[in-house]
């Protein structure tokens, strides 16, 4: 066993000693509930999970719930001994699959999650960026100097305006950073998923060393799935030389110089927030950043904010319940009397960007446009929202050649099919998929 796997298993050892069996994890948890596991056997449960971390085999209601974790947290705010539990359970379940499946079985899923993932990112960023910026983010971890990293991950690359509006943010702030993300960078998300942990400890462990042998003293993230597994899988493992954090608590800790620098011609907004707890304290600083720009009001919505720590990911496998959240959420913005709807990530920017199509008086934004506006920068155009509406899609065809080819990156219909499923098979409210798919077949057939 690695150093690395060692410590894990350290952690996890540790919350077992510490766990008293209150249950109160296992009643809080949603999923749980969700497959119809009862909170009133919660003692059965955490007795179970305590065994596996002994080292006895997994027991099946035990497999299930673990197999359910969405990594909302809210196992964790439930625990009066301060123990981490989602850490615990993420490592429990990669301990499960270890005891249960061949690693290889593992590794091949994984390496299929990670190719489909790469390619959809690398298609979507060549179709909305300029080869220059792209380049930038790409350039290796280590061979950066700045003092501060803003660290991308891999998947906001597909709503690439989000990673420009941050850059302008920062600049405004007349911070020394440098840019880094990119799937060379990946967490290592799908590997410790699927327990192929030599894969992991090559992906995911080694992109949180690299980030330390640049020198840089503070690193921004903003992937809340590269948030939590650095926190559990890598910090909270061996603490690092660098400080990491969410760029959003960041922005909210500087937000006396962002006040400063807003300007008063703000449009007027009503604006509901699509909240999810279970990222630090991410909710809470967004919040403080909205309710400070000009002219832009709060509108409060009661919410199923502790269902998952972001859309999509490991909530995918709820697809109604997501479905009911996003349509709940539209529908009480539009009653409530709000314009606006703001997403906190861009995995829930991509299942809410076509809303518009479903509510035509709802705008959506991610935070960082509005910060951005404030700030007299951002205005990139969000091409991910053009094809979710479902419109015409002129400009971002028109956009989409002028930057592949920038890009030396073809794109053929094979290809278009693929995207097209990707980006319409998301649960979430979008027009339809016909005018992407055959607008970009049409580009895909000129070239
Ligand atoms: S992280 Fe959320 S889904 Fe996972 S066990 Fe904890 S409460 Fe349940
Ligand atoms: S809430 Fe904490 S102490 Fe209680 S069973 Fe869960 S992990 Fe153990």
């Amino acid at each position: 066993m690695s150093d690395y796997a060692q410590r894990l298993e350290a952690l996890a050892a540790a919350a077992a000693d510490r766990c008293t069996g209150c249950g109160h994890c296992f009643e809080a948890c949603p999923t749980a509930r969700e497959i119809g596991l009862a909170a009133d056997e919660a003692g059965a449960r955490i007795g179970e999970l305590v065994a596996l971390t002994r080292g006895e085999t997994p027991a099946a209601p035990l497999r299930q719930w673990l197999d359910a974790c969405d990594g909302s947290a809210r196992c964790t705010a439930a625990c009066p001994e301060d123990i981490n539990v989602r850490q615990w359970v993420t490592i429990a379940k990669m301990k499960a699959l270890e005891a249960t499946r061949a690693r290889e079985v593992g590794a091949a899923n994984a390496a299929g999650r990670f190719r489909h993932m790469a390619q959809a990112v690398r298609l979507l960023a060549s179709m909305q960026l300029p080869s220059e910026t792209l380049k930038k983010i790409l350039a290796p971890a280590e061979r950066r100097t700045a003092d501060v990293l803003f660290y991308t991950g891999c998947n906001v690359l597909r709503t690439p305006h989000i990673v420009l509006n941050v850059m302008d943010i920062l600049d405004a702030l007349e911070l020394d950073f440098d840019v880094v993300g990119g799937t060379a960078h990946c967490c290592g998300v799908y590997q410790f998923q699927e327990a192929d942990m030599p894969t992991y400890e090559r992906m995911g462990h080694r992109t949180f060393q690299r980030f330390g042998q640049s020198g840089a003293s503070k690193v921004l993230t903003w992937c809340p799935t590269c948030t939590k597994n650095f926190d559990e899988l890598e910090e909270s493992v061996e603490p690092a030389a660098f400080d990491m954090g969410h760029v959003s608590e960041f922005l909210a800790a500087n937000l006396d110089a962002l006040r400063a620098r807003f300007r008063p011609d703000q449009p007027r907004r009503r604006v509901v927030i699509h909240e999810h707890l279970g990222i630090g304290a991410t909710l809470e600083s967004i919040r403080a950043l909205l309710s400070a720009v000009p002219k832009l009001e709060l509108v409060e919505l009661a919410q199923d904010s502790g269902f998952s720590y972001a859309c999509g990911g490991q909530a995918a496998k709820f697809r109604g319940r997501e479905q009911a959240i996003h349509r709940a959420l539209a529908e009480g913005a539009v009653a409530a009397g709000a314009d606006t709807i703001v997403t906190m990530y861009h995995s829930c920017h991509r299942a809410l960007a076509g809303a518009e199509a479903v509510h035509p008086g709802l705008t959506v934004v991610n935070f960082t446009d509005v910060l951005a506006e404030a700030l007299g920068r951002g205005g990139h155009p969000d091409y991910y929202r053009l094809y979710k509406k479902g419109g015409a899609m002129d400009e971002a065809v028109a956009a989409a050649r002028r930057f592949l080819s920038d890009n030396g990156v073809r794109i053929d219909e094979t290809s278009v099919k693929s995207l097209t499923a990707d980006i319409f098979d998301e649960t979430g409210l979008a027009g339809g998929r016909e005018a992407f798919a055959q607008a970009f077949t049409a580009m895909a057939k000129t070239g």
